[in-house]
């Protein structure tokens, strides 16, 4: 199989031919039809994370291994499966859980792999998507998206299901209650594309570019704000008549948008941090207090969210955010634009 591989942090992926692996027990190989580049791609690429005040949290000191396949927003068709495989055979399509967990710890156990202590998540600490195969753990991973095309479903397995379980964790919201959504890239577009399915609150969104509003717009009845050329806590506060926001999911938290986000709060709110463009968060604590505030991170979500959202997805028909596929060669040079935002949707490359 012909891989495009992480060989050394930072510099350009580079092509390694290995032998196709053959799968055993319940583990499925599967022909890569599509993989999504995400933004924690980047990081991976770089090696390390922001951590605001020039510090970096490094990826080589939490076990990410090199060379490494990157890409975990992966659909294939399964070409074998090992002798214990009985959900999937030859020819099905399938979607890729990638946050895979040891299997055993309690987390494991609870439909909590993505918080798995010992994690060995595909496109992480094992080879993705950016090859022509890929090799899964166990079938259970597999998740059916029949009606789906390969390019639209492939992002549900990150930034779907990061989008949706960020949500999930700000509800119930009341109608004329107010959520804001920071952040109109990937991540943000796919929450505007399901959050009608949870709430019928008032949703306001925030970025710092146009068209990427203008993108957010399509997708539905949305405020939108640019805090480019507009004070985003000023223009909420005067949306919500001096209220704030009940609910907000950050999906940059940056030290500017994260601070914004606190100062837009309402008493008992909710702030969900999910973006990892770094940067420190300081507040009064006194404050968190007094109005009751749960500040809390959403690290992706689990498989069984993976499945409700698929199935919201297909029953609702949501309309897919903007996709483009390339070539698998382009990665480098979509990285590239990753880093620099000027994706707009998601990118998506196929061998
Ligand atoms: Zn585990
Ligand atoms: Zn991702």
């Amino acid at each position: 199989m012909k891989s495009l591989q992480l060989a050394e942090f930072g510099k350009p992926l580079q092509w390694a031919e290995t032998e196709t692996p053959v799968p055993k027990g319940k583990e499925v190989l599967l022909k890569v039809d599509a993989c999504g580049v995400c933004h924690s791609d980047l990081h991976i690429w770089e090696g390390y994370y922001e951590l605001g005040n020039d510090e970096r949290m490094y990826i080589a000191e939490r076990g990410v291994d090199l060379p490494l396949t990157l890409g975990h927003e992966v659909v294939g068709t399964v070409v074998q499966a090992g002798e214990d495989v009985t959900e999937v055979k030859k020819g099905d399509r399938r979607l890729i859980y990638p946050w895979v967990g040891c299997g055993e710890c309690k987390y494991c156990r609870t439909d909590r792999m993505h918080m798995c202590l010992s994690p060995g998540s595909i496109g992480v600490f094992q080879d993705g998507g950016y090859s022509d195969y890929i090799l899964i753990p166990h079938e259970q991973y597999l998740v059916d998206i029949d009606g789906l095309k390969p390019e639209n479903a492939c992002s549900y397995a990150c930034a779907g299901l990061t989008a949706y379980s960020a949500l999930k964790k700000m509800m119930p919201l009341e109608d004329d209650e107010t959520m804001v959504i920071v952040g109109a890239g990937g991540l943000g577009l796919m929450a505007m594309q399901v959050v009608r399915e949870l709430t019928s609150a008032k949703v306001i969104v925030i970025d710092v570019d146009n068209e990427k509003l203008k993108a957010a717009g399509e997708l539905g009845n949305f405020t939108t704000i640019n805090s480019k050329s507009e004070n985003p806590v000023d223009r909420v506060m005067e949306l919500t008549d001096g209220k704030g926001a009940s609910a907000i999911v950050d999906f940059v938290n940056n030290q500017a948008t994260s601070t914004a986000a606190f100062n837009m709060l309402q008493k008992n709110g909710i702030m969900v941090m999910v973006g990892l463009f770094g940067g420190k968060l300081t507040f009064s604590n006194p404050v968190a207090t007094l109005k009751n505030l749960t500040i809390r991170g959403s690290y992706t979500g689990g498989l069984s969210e993976l499945r409700e959202l698929i199935d919201i997805v297909r029953d609702k028909k949501l309309k897919s955010i903007p996709v483009k596929t390339y070539k698998l060669d382009a990665a480098d040079e979509l990285l590239k634009k990753v880093k620099n935002g000027e994706i707009t949707g998601r990118a998506v490359v196929a061998p």
